[in-house]
């Protein structure tokens, strides 16, 4: 296991050392900039192993 990427439709890359710290930032992306909740299960199915 060497981390997670969740790319957000806008283009914006997040990377994590594992999925759950990828869900997170995700969740707080799209918040802070989407003014969206993305649930755990939404930012999940959008997370990528490296
Ligand atoms: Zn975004």
């Amino acid at each position: 296991m060497s981390g997670h990427t969740i790319e957000c439709p806008c283009g914006t890359v997040m990377r994590g050392a594992d999925e759950d710290a990828v869900v997170a930032e995700a969740q707080s992306h799209a918040k802070s900039v989407h003014d969206m909740d993305l649930t755990d299960e939404q930012a999940r199915e959008m997370a990528r192993p490296n």
